[in-house]
């Protein structure tokens, strides 16, 4: 199947590609594509809703099976923000040195650190049918950023069971663990045998 990645996130297309190493997948992205694609704006109120409407709408304009990802950061103590409004967390355009010190600036006073990455997956076909999976990983927020890896909140985050932040692991350490990890590792259980055929809608229950 050729499958269309809508994203233009360099490090999330690195991560899909590795994980979704399914024989018979042909993934390709925008930066293949040979016109712009139009923007669309992610005005969901859960990662569920923009996933799906990244998706939709990139599958009606391409013709092609379409993946789509949103994700970002929930904070206990901030009443799970910044959520949905990860990546534009300090305004537009959407800066994570800005984002990450607006974090720590909102945490100051806070003892406590729990957070969570969250990740939905969807895939729509070309006639517009879709289906949702998810990935949820759970850590803490350190006082200062470490480690020049990754991206987003990675230098803040550590992972439940280690001591590193994200942005200190080598990809193919954060790639094992990650939320998005985790949605394109039940994305290639649930969905890997459509990706090895050359089916144009799911099948039939
Ligand atoms: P999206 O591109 O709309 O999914 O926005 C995701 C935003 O959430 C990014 O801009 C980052 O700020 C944050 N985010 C999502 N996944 C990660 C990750 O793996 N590491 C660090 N930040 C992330």
């Amino acid at each position: 199947m050729k499958l269309f990645i809508a994203t233009g996130n360099l490090h999330k297309l690195r991560e899909i590609r590795a994980i979704l190493a399914v024989p018979g997948l042909d993934i390709t992205s925008p930066r293949d594509w040979p016109t712009p694609l139009p923007p669309i704006e992610e005005d969901g109120l859960t990662f569920e809703d923009n996933a799906v409407k990244k998706a939709l709408f990139t599958a009606f304009a391409t013709g092609l099976w379409t993946l789509a990802d949103d994700s970002g950061l929930e904070v206990d103590a901030l009443d799970n923000a910044p959520g949905v409004r990860s990546a534009r967390y300090a305004g537009e355009p959407s800066q994570d040195a800005a984002n990450n010190a607006l974090l720590l600036k909102n945490l100051a006073h806070s003892t406590n650190r729990r957070a969570r990455f969250r990740c939905a997956l969807a895939l729509c076909s070309p006639k517009g049918h879709c289906q949702v999976v998810d990935g949820v990983c759970p850590g803490s927020l350190l006082t200062a950023p470490r480690g020049a890896n990754g991206f987003g909140y990675d230098p803040l985050f550590v992972p439940d069971r280690y001591t590193k932040t994200f942005a200190e692991m080598p990809d193919t350490e954060k790639n094992k663990i990650s939320h998005r990890a985790q949605a394109l590792q039940k994305a290639a259980d649930t969905w890997g045998d459509l990706f090895a055929g050359d089916a144009q809608d799911w099948p039939q229950r």
